[in-house]
């Protein structure tokens, strides 16, 4: 029998893989929770953004801070066409955004819960809801027993720890999570921290703007304790009631995600308005545009096309006032213009979970993983998948797919098929 642990993506596509593969080993899955999947049925503001259109295994692997040059080898077995020839073949229709970012055609995660637990069902796997484990004990015999919260256990010849990533709610129905379970059969743990989240600003000037949106712009964070060039990342900026938002800040946590856990997620982040322009170009359309608009008030635009609100914060910010026309842009204020087009900086004073998705960067180490099957180098029989190991990816479906795959590769294996043909997945 194989168990395997955690009712969520991973789970479900190698419970599934594993059972279709090798119909005469039965399959159960344990889910501490009273329902399966979901996230999934929350993810993608409910619409569920299961993958990302990206063909190439190479390209793929770039969207993941962590865990991306060691999933090129997993993505050449299971990427992204095969999970959308998957959902096709059960029915699943699914969509492109013109960012890539891949949906059901329904547009609601329920299509998506509905096919893998129906697929389950078909597949004819025990699916047990309440059903939290406290602990493995592997046998000497061989195979292991898994100990359920309520004092019975259950004996298996395989176990796939698919327990996904931290979660911010206390230990519940007195179950342990995929980490501590690895770490009682050997594995390392790399410290799991928070990924993919907003930075809080508390300068008024720029919470006072919520709901302004920029379609592209560049942010570094720098400081300190951080390295010389900073991290940076680029892409719509979104400011809310709260601090800053967006695609671009969303890449910028990921990228940054443990050093900024580190500093208490305390640093300063330097913000280009106007990522394609060099400053001195910027500042001879604004000498150009003084000359040819010397009547007009500064505060009723300029030359770039910048949000009105967001032109007037930088004027304040620069010590413009506010009734200065044109004509009377001195040198000084247009070199600060041009410098805080090219780089505002606000304190960043902490962080908030993203409500659309968030994920857990650190987990079970890759290097104590043969990435080709899935399966445990510490401890034989046993098999991790999804967001437990050290993977996560930016937003737009990654998280998703890495889960698709590494579920599917872990399936495979268990159900005795051996490893694919091509090792290129195992990097050590
Ligand atoms: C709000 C939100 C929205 C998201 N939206 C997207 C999106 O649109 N696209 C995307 O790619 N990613 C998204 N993600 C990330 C994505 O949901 C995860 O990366 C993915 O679900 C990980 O899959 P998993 O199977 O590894 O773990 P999970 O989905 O977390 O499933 C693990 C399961 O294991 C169970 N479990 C844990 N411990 C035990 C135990 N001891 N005994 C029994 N069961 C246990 C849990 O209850 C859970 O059901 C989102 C995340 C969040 C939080």
């Amino acid at each position: 029998m194989i168990i395997v642990i955690g009712g969520g993506p991973a789970g479900f596509f190698a419970a599934t893989a594993a059972r279709e593969a090798n119909p005469d080993k039965p399959v159960v899955i344990l889910e501490k929770q009273d329902r399966v999947l979901r996230k999934v049925a929350i993810s993608g503001g409910g619409r569920c953004n299961l993958t990302h259109y990206c063909e190439n295994a190479r390209e793929l692997a770039t969207h993941y801070p962590r865990g991306g040059r060691e999933l090129i080898g997993p993505f050449t077995h299971w990427g992204v066409a095969d999970t959308i020839d998957w959902f096709a073949g059960r029915g699943v229709r699914l969509k492109t955004e013109p960012d890539g970012r891949m949906f059901p055609e329904s547009n609601s995660s329920a299509t998506i819960v509905d096919c893998l637990g129906s697929t389950a069902r078909v597949a004819g796997i025990d699916v047990l809801t309440r059903h939290p484990v406290a602990g493995i004990v592997r046998r000497k015999s061989g195979g292991f027993l898994v100990e359920l919260a309520d004092g019975t256990s259950l004996e298996c010849d395989q176990v796939l720890i698919a327990t996904g990533g931290r979660t911010e709610s206390p230990v519940e129905n007195r179950s342990v999570d995929g980490y501590t379970l690895a770490r009682s059969l050997g594995h390392d743990l790399i410290q799991p921290v928070p990924s993919l989240f907003t930075f809080k600003v508390e300068d008024s000037r720029w919470t006072e703007m919520a709901g302004l949106a920029v379609e592209n712009a560049k942010i570094r964070a720098v400081g300190p304790d951080l390295p010389a060039k900073g991290f940076s990342a680029e892409g719509p900026l979104l400011l809310t009631h709260w601090g800053l938002s967006g695609p671009a800040v969303l890449k910028l946590s990921a990228i940054g995600a443990r050093r900024f856990h580190e500093i208490g997620y305390r640093f300063e982040l330097g913000i280009d308005w106007l990522p394609d322009r060099k400053q001195p170009a910027i500042e001879a359309d604004l000498q150009d545009w003084a000359h040819r608009n010397g009547k007009k008030s500064m505060i009723s635009g300029g030359p770039e096309n910048l949000p009105r609100r967001l032109w007037q914060a930088l004027l304040q910010v620069a010590g413009i006032p506010e009734n200065s026309k044109w004509a009377e842009l001195s040198r000084k204020h247009r070199n600060l213009l041009g410098g805080l087009l090219k780089n505002t900086t606000m304190p960043i004073t902490g962080k908030a979970t993203n409500k659309e998705e968030f994920v857990t960067c650190g987990g079970v180490p890759l290097s104590e993983v043969d990435l080709r099957t899935m399966a445990s180098r510490v401890c034989p029989g046993l098999f991790l998948a999804g967001e437990v190991l050290d993977i996560d990816g930016l937003t737009g479906g990654f998280n998703f797919q890495a889960a698709w795959t590494t579920g599917r590769l872990a399936g495979i294996a268990m159900a005795g098929l051996g490893i694919p043909a091509d090792d290129e997945g195992d990097p050590s």
